[in-house]
Formats: structure tokens, C-alpha cells, sequence
């Protein structure tokens, strides 16, 4: 993964989070690393949620983006163990699925 791609992702999230004030609310106001354990869990309702077309579980992505095998697990801003949940840097204070999947994924270096 080279800079230039991890800045590009990270651009590419900051424009969708910044049509949900309430993604903005939440990216300013909580530490941004928590442990795994206390996180709540990301929910379908969740704004960020929605605008990165997350899934909690991979394969059942039908988004043109999605590609065989990619999961949280594999991308560079999940921070969590193989199985569970674990912390993403794009939902700050929240957990995500570690075989669950968004628009965002960039597989790891
Ligand atoms: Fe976060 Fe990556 Fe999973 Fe998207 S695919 S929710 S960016 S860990």
C-alpha cells in the first residue's frame, strides 16, 4: 500500500463522512483508540454505516466494489483480531464485524 493510496482512501471516506454531521460529531468527540471489548457494535442505522455501505458480513455485499475474499480483516484500518469484532479507524468508538466489509477497504501492505 503506498502513501498516495492510503491518503486517496482516506480523502474518499472524509468526503462521504462529511455529508452525515453526526459521522463528523462522532469522529471529533471520542478517543481514537478504545478497546475492542467496550465498543458498541455498528449498526445498520449508523450513518457512517450507510454511507460506506458496510455489511457485517462480507459476502453478502452486492456493492459493485466488493471483491471475493475482502473482509476487515484484511484491511489496513481494522485493528481487531481474525474473528469477533475489533475497532475500525473509520467508525471511531465503534466495533466492526471482522468478516464484515465497506466501500472504504484497502487491503493491508
Ligand atoms: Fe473498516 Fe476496512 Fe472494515 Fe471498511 S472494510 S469497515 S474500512 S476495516
Amino acid at each position: 500500500m503506498s502513501k498516495e493510496q492510503d491518503t486517496e482512501s482516506r480523502r474518499r471516506f472524509l468526503k462521504v463522512a462529511a455529508g452525515t454531521a453526526a459521522a463528523a460529531m462522532v469522529v471529533g468527540s471520542l478517543p481514537r483508540f478504545a478497546r475492542a471489548a467496550d465498543l458498541p457494535a455498528v449498526t445498520d442505522a449508523d450513518p457512517t454505516a450507510k454511507a460506506l455501505a458496510y455489511v457485517e458480513d462480507a459476502t453478502k455485499s452486492t456493492n459493485a466494489k466488493y471483491k471475493k475474499g475482502d473482509d476487515c480483516t484484511n484491511c489496513q484500518f481494522y485493528s481487531g483480531g481474525p474473528t469477533g469484532r475489533g475497532p475500525c479507524q473509520l467508525f471511531p468508538g465503534k466495533s466492526v464485524n471482522a468478516k464484515g466489509w465497506c466501500v472504504s477497504h484497502t487491503k493491508k501492505a
